[in-house]
């Protein structure tokens, strides 16, 4: 068995609450200084930029779980990991299809960066707005999810566009896990009957890649093996990060 330092639930300039910096350059200039071997990238409603990502963090040795941080119609916020980025962009686009907010002043809303393999800009997405809302209710981004080899949890389950911040009770959906922010929520996750857990850093800026969120004892970094590990409690959390 292998320990690997993961920072999993990460934005990149795409997103547009995150920070401009958050350039592939930036995440290999920080992820190469640090303990971190594992990462996941889940942009808001998109995964556009995951290719450039994944070019440049394989230069450096680190794995990347593809993703995407769906908004969902009840303003939820779900996590989807796929096996392969095809698999992601696929879904990406289907996702981008269905938000509500088509155009959106980037001055006032944030840009929505598009990068290459060299981390430099090559556009910024005008439409559709990445901070909108699906018409996809919880439930049919899960059943959708489902139609691909995926991985789906809600974020930051207690927090601002968390599951039971919004909703107020768990759904009887058979998530993969669920995403708590420190011990506290831990324990009311599994009073609420959660058995199932991962720790997300959810970054937005540079700063808050430096950290692990959580460390894997598993195989290899691969997507099978995340999935064995969250079934098999495997999945340890690093506080705070
Ligand atoms: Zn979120
Ligand atoms: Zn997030």
């Amino acid at each position: 068995m292998n320990k690997y330092n993961c920072c999993f639930h990460n934005h990149t300039v795409l997103s547009p609450c995150a920070d401009i910096t958050m350039t592939p350059e930036i995440y290999n200039d920080i992820l190469s200084s640090s303990s971190i071997d594992w990462i996941s990238i889940t942009d808001h409603n998109s995964a556009e930029n995951m290719y450039s990502f994944n070019f440049q963090l394989n230069k450096i040795g680190i794995k990347l779980i593809p993703g995407i941080e769906v908004q969902t119609s009840e303003e939820v916020h779900i996590i989807i990991y796929f096996k392969y980025i095809k698999e992601c962009i696929k879904f990406s686009k289907i996702i981008e299809n269905t938000l509500i907010i088509k155009n959106y002043d980037p001055e006032k809303l944030g840009y929505q960066i598009l990068v290459d393999e060299k981390s430099e800009f090559i556009d910024i997405k005008s439409s559709p707005y990445l901070g909108s809302s699906s018409n996809l209710t919880v439930e049919e981004v899960y059943n959708l999810s489902k139609k691909f080899k995926s991985i789906i949890y809600p974020a930051h389950i207690f927090r601002a566009f968390g599951l039971i911040y919004q909703l107020g009770l768990p759904l009887e959906l058979d998530f993969d896990a669920v995403e708590v922010k420190n011990e506290d929520e831990l324990i009311k996750a599994q009073k609420l009957g959660y058995k199932r857990f991962i720790y997300g850093n959810d970054s937005h800026f540079p700063d808050q890649l430096k950290n692990p969120s959580c460390i894997l004892e598993c195989e290899s970094r691969t997507f099978d093996e995340l999935k064995k590990s969250l079934y098999n409690g495997k999945v340890k959390p690093v506080w705070p990060h």
